[in-house]
């Protein structure tokens, strides 16, 4: 068995990412131009072609998004540290907490307790990563809009760093992980 927790989604076509390794150029056509913006190195998307700005746009299939909000949105993060990985994303392009409105901080809070009662649902998770990224010093890919990582935590997962090491993003894989998140917030509404 893998290390990633998979085997905790019950009825989700997960496989380990570490078994798709040797092959990666079989993927790359899966990328879409707007993705790039995330992992084009040290350029920051502008707010045109920024990708958290781009995604309630897209059709929440596209954008891999399980929930809609009125200030902001969820959806899965395409380059996961886990599986289950979410952003909470407010609609407005600003970069630092501070600058948030407090309808925009109520909701961004609300949504991150929701993703959490959501994915110990269908993830049943152990334990959860939470938090911000605020600029590019502290670790920010995204650093001009805004976004709350929520990361389920497994027992089993304390190798942290040979999960970021062999996580790739698998489209298809997350699509599948998308549409059971997805299903399980609207349950819960
Ligand atoms: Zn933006």
């Amino acid at each position: 068995m893998n290390h990633y927790g998979a085997e905790e989604f019950e009825g989700v076509d997960l496989r380990s990412a570490s078994t798709f390794g040797a092959v990666p150029d079989e993927f790359q056509r899966l990328w879409t131009p707007h993705r790039l913006a995330y992992i084009e190195n040290g350029q920051q998307p502008s707010k045109d072609d920024c990708p958290f700005c781009l995604a309630p746009e897209m059709s929440d299939e596209e954008a891999l998004i399980v929930h809609r909000g009125t200030h902001a949105f969820v959806l899965l993060n395409l380059y996961p540290y886990n599986s289950g990985h979410l952003l909470v994303c407010p609609y407005r392009h600003f970069a630092m907490y501070d600058e948030a409105t407090v309808e925009e901080t109520a909701e961004i809070a609300s949504l991150t307790q929701e993703a959490m009662r959501v994915l110990k649902k269908v993830a049943r998770n152990d334990g959860y990563n939470i938090g911000m990224n605020q600029g590019r010093v502290a670790g920010a890919g995204i650093a001009d809009h805004l976004h709350q990582h929520v990361v389920p935590r497994w027992a089993t997962d304390s190798n942290f760093f040979p999960i970021i090491a062999k996580s790739k993003a698998i489209t298809a894989l997350l699509g599948d992980l998308r549409s059971a998140v997805a299903q399980a917030w609207r349950e819960q509404n």
